[in-house]
């Protein structure tokens, strides 16, 4: 016993030790690539459900492969950066560089008469946390020209609530400014109605872990339904999040959820081919 006592100890050692190395060696990877801005932007479409146009775009961050062309690693994707990020404080650069990134490109979109609906960019809890993000957006609106009512910023709801009362006057900033708000991953926090009835939110992103068993599972089914009459009974717009399958699409439509987003419309793109998806409803 007490052989295999040291050898579970052992074991555990070895393995915390290689932890600590992979996550040091990530974190060398992601601090070079801030320096050499290795990441680019894909962008994500949003549907109208009745329309079945597109209405926005959303910005995702990826990290360029190790040659520095557009391949991506598919392993180390946003959801393995973006928490070391928040945790070493590199968030503030990456989220700085993600907004000029997507208003640059927004703004020539706009220019090339390509309409994409509105521009939406995800801010994390952290970032609002370590202050200055309505300085930020400001300053970057102004910089590259692009108007703040096409701007719409992504907060998950924890990130919100954990904010309390700061969050009431950090929102109320941007709404005087004209940019939207969007609660992200709407069902997974604990979130507050009342906070959610007082907060100028838009928009409710339902999150995909409530949209992936749909129709079936009779849960989730009646959990959608009832988060889609509670943002409109606020008079939010409600998007649902992760749609890969046509009979979820048809149960969101029969419910009356305005929009979607997932890989039955569209995967995240390249500018470029979101221009060539955009470029057959070119106005005129
Ligand atoms: P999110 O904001 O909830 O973004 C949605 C994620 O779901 C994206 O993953 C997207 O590629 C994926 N997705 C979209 N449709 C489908 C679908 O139909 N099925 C499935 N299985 N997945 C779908 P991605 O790009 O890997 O991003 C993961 C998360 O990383 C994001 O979740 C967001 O929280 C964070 N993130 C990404 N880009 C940024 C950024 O620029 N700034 C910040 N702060 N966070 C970001
Ligand atoms: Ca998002
Ligand atoms: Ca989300
Ligand atoms: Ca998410």
């Amino acid at each position: 016993a007490k052989r295999q006592g040291r050898n579970t100890f052992r074991f555990y050692t070895e393995s915390m030790t290689s932890q600590a190395t992979d996550r040091l060696q990530l974190e060398t990877r992601l601090r070079r690539a801030v320096e050499q801005r290795e990441f680019l932007l894909h962008y994500q479409p949003l549907m109208d459900l009745n329309t079945r146009r597109v209405v926005g775009v959303e910005a995702l961050v990826r990290l360029k492969g190790p040659q520095g062309g557009e391949a991506c690693l598919p392993s180390i994707g946003p959801d393995l950066f973006i928490p070391v990020m928040e945790d070493t404080g590199m968030i503030v650069a990456l989220g700085e560089w993600v907004l000029r990134e997507a208003c640059r490109q927004g703004r020539v979109w706009l220019d090339e008469g390509l309409e994409f609906g509105r521009l939406a960019v995800n801010i994390s809890p952290s970032e609002i946390r370590r202050g200055g993000v309505i300085e930020r957006v400001t300053r970057i609106l102004k910089q590259t020209g692009f108007p703040a009512n096409r701007l719409e910023l992504e907060i998950t709801e924890s990130g919100l609530m954990e904010h309390g009362e700061n969050a009431d006057l950090f929102l109320q900033q941007l709404h005087q400014m004209g940019v939207s708000i969007s609660i992200d991953d709407f069902g997974t926090g604990y979130s507050s109605l009342a906070y959610l009835k007082r907060f100028p939110v838009h928009q409710l992103k339902i999150d995909r872990s409530f949209v992936q068993d749909l129709p079936g599972n009779a849960n989730d089914a009646q959990l959608v339904s009832t988060m889609i009459s509670l943002a409109h009974n606020l008079r939010m717009r409600v998007v649902a999040e992760g749609v890969e399958m046509p009979d979820q699409e048809a149960f969101l439509c029969a419910k009356g959820c305005d929009m979607a987003q997932g890989y039955l419309f569209s995967r995240p793109l390249p500018a470029a081919h979101v221009e060539k998806l955009l470029g057959s409803t070119r106005s005129q």
